[in-house]
C-alpha cells in the first residue's frame, strides 16, 4: 500500500499495490503549464486500486482527439491528484509528486522531450522520446 495526498492534506489517497508503480515523466508544454513546473511525473496504477477521501472534485475536458479526460482535485487546494482517459479505461495516472514516498521515484521513460526545458539534464540509460512514445514500447518500457 503506497499513500498520497494534496497540499492542504485535506484530500488523502490510497494505492494497492506492492511496489512503487512505474513511474515516466512529460515534458510537453501543457504538462508544464499545467503543473507550474518543468515537467509532470506520472505513476500508472489500475484505476481501481485507488481509494481516496476527502473533498475531491472533478474536472473533465475533450482532449483534441476526441478522448475525455476526468481530472481529480483537491476541492479545497486544488491540487492535481490523478485523472483518467477514455483511451485508456480501468488506467488512472497519479501525479506522483503527490506520493508521500515520492523521494523514492526513478522515473523509467521521458516522453516529448523536444520540449524539454534545456537546463534539464536526462540521466543516461533512461529511455527517452522526441514526442509520444510508441504505444507497445512504452508498455514494455513501463512493465518491465
Ligand atoms: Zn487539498
Ligand atoms: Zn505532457
Amino acid at each position: 500500500m503506497m499513500e498520497g495526498g494534496c497540499r492542504c492534506g485535506e484530500s488523502r489517497y490510497a494505492l494497492a499495490v506492492e511496489a512503487m508503480p512505474p513511474v515516466y515523466c512529460c515534458h510537453c508544454l501543457d504538462c508544464q503549464s499545467w503543473s507550474g513546473s518543468a515537467f509532470t511525473e506520472q505513476a500508472v496504477v489500475r484505476e481501481d486500486a485507488i481509494t481516496a477521501s476527502g473533498p475531491i472534485i472533478d474536472y473533465r475536458f475533450t482532449s483534441p482527439s476526441g478522448a475525455q479526460s476526468w481530472q481529480r482535485v483537491c476541492g479545497t487546494c486544488h491540487t492535481r491528484l490523478w485523472n483518467t482517459n477514455s483511451a485508456r479505461p480501468g488506467i488512472a495516472m497519479v501525479r506522483a509528486g503527490t506520493l508521500d514516498a515520492s523521494d523514492t521515484i526513478e522515473p523509467r521513460a521521458h516522453i516529448w522531450v523536444k520540449r524539454k526545458q534545456p537546463w534539464i539534464a536526462l540521466p543516461g540509460g533512461t529511455p527517452a522520446f522526441e514526442e509520444s512514445a510508441p504505444l507497445a514500447e512504452f508498455t514494455a518500457i513501463l512493465l518491465r
